[in-house]
């Protein structure tokens, strides 16, 4: 198969309009009409892991940590990241990075670290806002079914774990077809009345053009209705962090060693115990700080997350057990989503995840 197909499944799960402002997720290095003779996973992209791709006969380095954040203007091999790209360009190799646009999907890297941890009934600790939209149409009753349709395949319809959600109501649509026009029913300069129906349904608002044009694709109208209303919903099934339940509430320091030996974490920082049981985990893969005020307002018991700062520990004390894993350790199991991704979309595809640990953080 070709590179660009991968590409596309990766980013059918985890769509790049997902990813936030500061990012740039998606293809880094490389040209997506080649064949793909394999595909290297790993969290971060440097020299040692191209070479390793490289040893394998592999064209195609598949990370979480996008290799490049910045504009150049030359590319000299002064640093890393130029001479990855060098390197990469050098040898053939195309570099993909699904990045925070994977931490908002559903299904996306902080739910892998919910599963390692085995928390149940988990959703997203911040969901994504202004991400929805109301599509609203028009269509005479025989087509209904074929314009619903199309848009449930375009993407819209989709409510937590329901597809294919619309709502339908019939009622009665007048138009006067014009000089030059091409009326599906009616006649030219007749004022003319048509039984339809009203379809409702939501979709993300990144899906907007691909919605329109399958409804203009599939109505039988030669300008076709549709109103598209922008939702103050949250989306919950998209956003930053998870917020779930252990099935049995556990001791807060066997939690923490257990948390430990999961992630394999040289050291792992935390605030004082609260001297009470865990059984609410919040939880942020990475640098996910920021989220902590998310997770005391969700009355969790715990916050994990990769990075804290210092300054950031202070005053919690009460609030919430806060423990730091290392952002290495806290993302390492990101392979196994591109693992299953590939592996299930591409059987023949020879997958391999990196024997380097890229962690440039060691402990004594
Ligand atoms: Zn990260």
């Amino acid at each position: 198969m070709k590179i660009k197909e991968i590409v596309s499944a990766l980013e059918r799960f985890a769509p790049l309009p997902l990813q936030d402002g500061f990012d740039n997720a998606g293809l880094q290095i490389g040209l997506t009409e080649a064949e793909a003779t394999g595909a290297l996973l790993c969290l971060d992209v440097t020299e040692a892991i191209i070479d390793e791709a490289i040893t394998l006969g592999y064209n195609l380095v598949i990370s979480h940590h996008p290799l490049i954040f910045k504009g150049y203007k030359s590319i000299t091999g002064k640093d890393y990241v130029e001479r990855c790209i060098l390197k990469a360009i050098k040898n053939d190799i195309v570099i993909y990075s699904a990045h925070t646009n994977l931490d908002n999907a559903s299904g996306g890297v902080n739910f892998k670290i919910a599963e390692k941890i085995g928390l149940k009934n988990i959703r997203v600790l911040s969901c994504k806002e202004d991400s929805l939209l109301k599509l609203v149409t028009f269509v005479p009753f025989e087509q209904a079914n074929t314009v619903r349709q199309a848009l449930f395949d375009a993407g819209c319809g989709n409510i937590g774990n329901y597809d294919s959600c619309s709502y339908n109501l019939e009622g009665e649509g007048t138009f006067r077809a014009g000089e030059d026009t091409h009326p599906f029913c009616g006649t030219i300069g007749e004022l003319h009345k048509e039984k339809e129906i009203r379809i409702e349904t939501i979709l993300p608002a990144f899906r907007k053009n691909i919605a329109i044009q399958a409804l203009i694709a599939a109505h039988p109208y030669e300008e076709p209705a549709y109103d598209l209303y922008p939702l103050k919903n949250i989306w919950e099934q998209a956003g930053a962090g998870i917020i779930g339940k252990l099935e049995t509430p556990e001791d807060e320091l066997d939690f923490l060693k257990r948390i430990k030996k999961i992630f394999e974490v040289g050291c792992v920082k935390h605030n004082s115990l609260k001297n009470k049981p865990v059984k609410k985990v919040a939880l942020c893969g990475g640098a996910g700080a920021f989220l902590l005020p998310d997770a005391i307002r969700s009355n969790a018991d715990v916050f994990i997350t990769g990075e804290i700062r210092y300054h950031d520990y202070f005053g919690h004390e009460n609030e919430i057990l806060m423990a730091e894993i290392g952002h290495y350790e806290s993302e390492q199991y990101t392979k196994e989503i591109f693992n299953a991704l590939l592996k299930e979309a591409f059987p023949d595809l020879a997958i391999q995840y990196s024997k380097i640990n890229t962690n440039p953080i060691k402990y004594l």
